[in-house]
């Protein structure tokens, strides 16, 4: 067998591992979503939580305050109805007004974040609804992609078994310069010849339709020589069907 032809046996089950592996591939990707879904919602309420709890010790220091507010207006209260003079009445009054004032400034910026604390809340009850449902999908999406690998698994050990005994039959250097075209190309590693006119010698590269000069491919057609486009690089073959077109020109040689 012409190197060629251990190549083109190559990237056939090449060809079908990649195919089997991008079916695993978008159930992965749809499970690695729901992740990166997930772990969004987990930052917003994260964020939120710290916002809740700023308020809550903000609002605990409000009513700290109005309690001590609230103490020194029943003293004052109390200072009041001993009060002597009607002079030093009016004095413990204008006191009192003014602690009032304060403490309901305080009330006011209290009512404030309260609200605030309920409008996050409120978001974090939406964020809750979120994730459980999310988390629903995530679910769904691991067991498909589990399932998907069971189905696959034995197939893709046996193509990846396939396909190392077959690399093992190309030549190190052949295989070093495949695999990078492999990599780089995939199912555009390999092309195959196009007889556009056997007579005229006419022949294109079936990747990028470029038109091959007869001396470039004879070497392929006569013995399965290594051969490449010199446009786009492919490894370039013959399908079964155009060697059989060639024979006859084969067989007058
Ligand atoms: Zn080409």
């Amino acid at each position: 067998m012409d190197v060629t032809a251990k190549l083109l046996r190559l990237f056939n089950v090449d060809k079908q591992l990649r195919g089997l592996q991008s079916r695993l591939g978008s159930a992965e990707k749809f499970l690695g979503d729901q992740n990166k879904e997930i772990s969004s919602i987990d930052t917003k309420r994260a964020g939120l939580e710290a916002q809740l709890k700023q308020h809550t010790a903000q609002a605990a220091d409000y009513e700290g305050e109005m309690a001590r507010l609230d103490a020194k207006m029943a003293t004052i209260r109390k200072q009041m109805d001993e009060a002597q003079t009607n002079k030093e009445y009016k004095a413990f009054l204008t006191e009192i007004n003014t602690f009032k004032a304060d403490r309901d400034l305080l009330e006011t910026k209290a009512l404030e974040l309260m609200t605030k604390s309920d409008e996050v809340k409120k978001q974090l009850a939406e964020l809750g609804g979120k994730r459980s449902e999310r988390e629903q999908v995530q679910k769904v999406a691991a067991g498909e992609r589990d399932q998907r690998f069971k189905e696959i698994e034995t197939r893709l050990n046996e193509l990846k078994a396939e396909r190392a005994k077959l690399a093992a039959d190309v030549p190190a250097d052949v295989m070093q310069m495949f695999q990078r075209l492999l990599d780089q190309r995939g199912d555009e590693a390999m092309g195959p010849i196009e007889i556009q006119d056997r007579k005229r010698h006419e022949y294109t590269c079936g990747v990028c339709m470029m038109s091959l000069p007869i001396d470039s491919v004879s070497g392929l057609l006569s013995s399965g020589k290594l051969t490449r486009c010199k446009s786009c690089e492919c490894v370039l073959y013959l399908e079964e069907e155009s060697k059989k077109a060639m024979q006859p020109a084969a067989a007058k040689r």
